[in-house]
């Protein structure tokens, strides 16, 4: 006997149904922007089971989803997601930065908790199919600078309770309204998490978008805002290794004991870190402008007149960090991600202790800042910017 061939993802099937009663768009500034409740007029959804496979995709008005009580993301988190932006540029052009990661890291975590695999090139098709469909409407030309966010999300929704990997599946993509971004120019404070709260661990799945992930941060997170914090710097282990800042990567610029100046972040060894396409993105950047190992690169676009550094992924910790401010080294310190963008980091709390980041004296932080304006202009295509391959017109 042959086994039934499972029908693939494929975007070229896709049907749509257009919304018969287009919502109005927020105002800019409005409480209903900054609800972050508003999403488009579509939405894009498609189905799998174990026994066919994927079903045709379809675009059809945005709406609630149906459920059984019993679906199983409702009862063991069998849910991972993606976020990403779509950014209307100062060229009039709308853009997504490097999609392609995303939706290679959505079938990572699929594979985590045994979502159904898909070619991420076909979720790649339906994203730009939503984004091609509302993003005119929806970040119309004169919001040069903002951005819809694009939530991709997969659950299990087999409508039985028992234990065991999930036999349906519902893949969706909504897009978002929200805010422009705030100015962080000030910095932002972190609280560096307790021994009794921790975010990922070894053999766990901290390098995976699951919603699992996020639920049992948020005893932390809202603490952290409660005393005046913008975010939690998860901290591993007894040596207190340093992993994210909130749900976003982090940076340091330093000076080594021995006088060379590095830009450090947690490498990806164990699992425990998320491959952030902003942290993925600096990485690259700053090795081909700003890597002083590097022979000394031509490129038009490596102007800046920054010391160069050493680019580094390592394991290192809070005390490292302690160290460096105590002895003067510490140079600036930032948090990376789809969501706060580059945000320079002002002062890190860690057991009854302040750790000011020199940022916070004036010594502005002038690595992030320059990291910051290449993402944007590559991002909204700001004036001056050429045209790069990261930046996917839509
Ligand atoms: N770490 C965590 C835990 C996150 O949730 C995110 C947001 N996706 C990031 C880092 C930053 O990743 P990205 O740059 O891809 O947004």
């Amino acid at each position: 006997t042959t086994e039934p061939t499972l029908a693939e993802l494929d975007a070229s099937k896709i049907q749509c149904t257009y919304s018969e009663s287009p919502r109005s768009v927020p105002a800019v500034g409005s409480a209903e922007m900054a609800s972050q409740k508003v999403c488009t007029d579509h939405m894009v959804q498609a189905r799998w089971t174990v026994e066919s496979g994927w079903d045709a995709p379809t675009l059809q008005p945005y709406g609630p989803i149906a459920l059984a009580p019993t679906a199983s993301c409702l009862h063991y988190a069998t849910e991972c997601f993606e976020g990403m932006k779509l950014y209307r540029g100062h060229d009039g052009k709308l853009r997504l930065f490097r999609p392609e990661l995303n939706c290679k890291r959505m079938l990572m975590s699929t594979n985590r908790i045994a979502l159904p695999a898909f070619d991420p090139k076909e979720l790649l098709k339906l994203i730009v199919k939503l984004c091609a469909t509302d993003g005119k409407k929806w970040l119309p030309k004169d919001r040069a600078g903002q951005f819809l966010y694009i939530r991709p999300t997969m659950i299990a929704s087999d409508p039985a309770l028992g234990v065991e990997r999930p036999k349906e599946a519902l893949l969706f993509v909504i897009l978002c309204c929200f805010a422009p971004m705030g100015d962080m120019s000030g910095g932002i404070k972190l609280l560096a998490s307790q021994d009794d709260m921790c975010r990922a661990w070894p053999g766990g799945f901290g390098y995976a978008k699951v919603g699992a992930n996020y639920g049992p941060s948020l005893v932390a997170q809202g603490e952290a805002r409660k005393r005046g914090y913008h975010q939690i710097l998860w901290l591993f282990g007894e040596d207190c290794t340093i992993t994210e800042a909130g749900a976003s990567n982090f940076f340091v610029v330093w000076r080594t004991k021995e006088g060379s100046l590095q830009l450090v972040t947690a490498d990806l060894n164990g699992r425990i870190v998320l491959d952030g396409v902003t942290r993925r993105s600096i990485l690259e950047l700053a090795r081909s402008r700003l890597n002083s190992e590097a022979p000394s690169s031509s490129s038009a676009t490596t102007e800046s007149d920054l010391e160069s550094l050493e680019i580094v992924e390592r394991k290192f910790n809070i005390f490292d960090i302690e160290e460096a401010a105590r002895e003067g080294r510490l140079v600036e310190a930032f948090a990376a991600g789809t969501a706060w963008f580059v945000a320079p980091i002002s002062q890190i709390h860690f057991r009854g202790k302040d750790i000011d980041v020199p940022m916070a004296k004036g010594n502005a932080g002038a690595y992030a800042s320059t990291i910051r304006s290449w993402l944007q202009g590559i991002m909204w295509g700001s004036d001056g910017m050429e045209s790069h391959e990261w930046g996917r017109v839509i």
